[in-house]
C-alpha cells in the first residue's frame, strides 16, 4: 500500500465515529455491542475506511442510505478484526437489491450439456470485483435471534478466500497454520456431506457441504453466529477459525445457548 494511501487511512480512522452510525450499529449488528471495547473502536476506524474507499450502488430501484453502507461495512469488517490484511483488495463495489432477486444460472447437466436457467439469490461473490446482497437478507441477520446465517460474512468470506487467485476453501494463511487448516477442515468437511446424505441434523448449515468454499464460508457464519455452539460441537473447527480470525467470539458476552 502506498504513503498517500496510508496517510488517508490513517485520518479516516481517526474520525469520530458519528453517533447516527452507532445508532444503526446498535439496531442492525448484534454482535457489535458484545465486542471488547479495543474491538469496537477498531471495527469502527475499518468500517469508517471501508466506507471510504467502496462503492456502493442500489439495483432493483433501491435507494442507498447510510443504515444499508453501514450494517454492510460492519459485517465485512468483522473479519478483518485484529488481522494484518488488506481491506478486501480485489473488491471495490458493493451492488444492494431491495429484497432477493433473480439471476442468471448455468448448470451442467448429466450429459455435459450447460442448460441455461435462471435461480433465486440473496447474495453473491465474484472474483472481478463485486459483492452483490439482497437488504431483506442483510437486515434478517439482525431479527432472528436463532438463525445462524449471516449472508454478507458469508460473501466476504469468498473475498478473502479469492485473495490468492482461486476460491477452494483456503485463504492465504500464516504457515503455522497451513497443515492444520487442511486436515481440519477438510475432515469436518467430510463429515458434515457424511451427516447431510444421512438426514441428520447439523449446526453448520447443509449448504456448506456443496463444495470446500462453501464450507468455509458457511462454516464461518456459524463461527461468528452460534460461536458457543461451535465450539462445543466442533472444538477443533472453532479453533482453527479462531487462529485465522485471532478472535474468540464464545467468549462474547450473551445468552449461553448461543
Ligand atoms: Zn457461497
Amino acid at each position: 500500500m502506498g504513503w498517500w494511501r496510508r496517510r488517508r487511512r490513517a485520518r479516516v480512522m481517526g474520525r469520530p465515529f458519528p453517533e447516527s452510525w452507532g445508532e444503526i450499529l446498535r439496531r442492525n449488528v448484534p454482535f457489535s455491542e458484545k465486542l471488547p471495547v479495543d474491538d469496537r473502536r477498531e471495527l469502527e476506524g475499518l468500517i469508517q475506511v471501508f466506507l471510504d474507499e467502496k462503492h456502493f450502488e442500489g439495483a432493483g430501484g433501491l435507494r442507498m442510505t447510510d443504515e444499508i453502507r453501514v450494517t454492510v461495512a460492519a459485517h465485512a469488517c468483522l473479519l478483518l478484526l485484529h488481522r494484518e490484511t488488506e481491506l478486501y483488495p480485489r473488491m471495490s463495489s458493493i451492488i444492494v437489491y431491495p429484497r432477493p432477486y433473480r439471476a442468471r444460472q448455468q448448470r451442467r447437466g448429466p450429459a455435459g450439456t450447460v442448460e441455461e436457467g435462471t435461480e433465486i439469490r440473496f447474495g453473491e461473490s465474484s472474483t472481478r470485483g463485486a459483492v452483490v446482497l439482497a437488504w431483506d437478507a442483510v437486515r434478517a441477520i439482525a431479527t432472528d435471534p436463532h438463525g445462524c446465517g449471516n449472508v454478507v460474512v458469508h460473501e466476504f468470506v469468498h473475498q478473502l478466500d479469492a485473495e490468492d487467485g482461486h476460491v477452494e476453501g483456503t485463504p492465504p494463511l500464516p504457515g503455522s497454520l497451513v497443515a492444520t487448516w487442511a486436515q481440519v477442515l477438510g475432515d469436518e468437511f467430510e463429515s458434515l456431506r457424511e451427516e447431510i446424505a444421512r438426514g441428520v441434523a447439523t449446526l453448520i448449515g447443509a449448504y456448506g457441504a456443496s463444495s470446500p468454499a462453501e464450507f468455509f464460508a458457511v462454516a464461518t457464519e456459524c463461527f461468528f453466529m452460534r460461536p458457543r455452539a461451535m465450539r462445543r460441537r466442533h472444538p477443533e473447527l472453532y479453533d482453527a477459525l479462531a487462529s485465522y480470525y485471532r478472535q474468540d467470539p464464545a467468549a462474547w458476552p450473551g445468552p449461553a445457548s448461543r
